[in-house]
C-alpha cells in the first residue's frame, strides 16, 4: 500500500470518516464533495490504483462492488427514482484519488 494514499488511511482509519457500510472486503462513504444529493464512494480496502491495474484474480472485487452498489442504492432510497455508476480511470478520466472506488451517484429530483 503506498503511504500516501489517502483511501488506504481511510479504510485504516488513519483518517477518521464515517462509513456507511464496512465488510471484509469494502467500505462506503459519502463523498466530501458530493455532486449530487447522493453521492457515496464503493471502495475495496485491497489498493488497487485503477481498472487498468485489475488482476484476473481480482474479478470477485469488481463484481463484489457493483453488488455492494445494488444494494447501497436501495439503502440511499435512489433505486427506483435511478442513479449513475461511475469509475474514473486515470488523470484523463477524472480520476484524483488513485485507489479504486465506485462512484454511486443520484438523488436529483426529475
Ligand atoms: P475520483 O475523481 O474518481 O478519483 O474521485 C475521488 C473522489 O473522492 C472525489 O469525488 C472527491 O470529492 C472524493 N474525496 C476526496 N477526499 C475525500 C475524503 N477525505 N472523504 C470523502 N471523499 C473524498
Ligand atoms: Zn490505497
Amino acid at each position: 500500500m503506498p503511504s500516501d494514499c489517502l483511501f488506504c488511511k481511510i479504510v485504516n482509519r488513519e483518517i477518521p470518516t464515517e462509513f456507511l457500510y464496512e465488510d471484509d472486503d469494502f467500505v462506503v462513504f459519502r463523498d466530501i464533495n458530493p455532486a449530487a444529493p447522493v453521492h457515496v464512494l464503493l471502495v475495496p480496502k485491497k489498493h488497487i490504483r485503477s481498472i487498468n491495474d485489475l488482476q484476473k484474480e481480482e474479478g470477485p472485487i469488481v463484481s463484489g462492488l457493483f453488488m455492494l452498489a445494488k444494494d447501497m442504492a436501495k439503502e440511499q432510497g435512489v433505486n427506483t427514482s435511478g442513479y449513475k455508476l461511475l469509475f474514473n480511470v486515470e488523470k484523463g478520466g477524472g480520476q484524483v484519488i488513485f485507489h479504486l472506488h465506485l462512484h454511486l451517484i443520484g438523488g436529483w429530483k426529475r
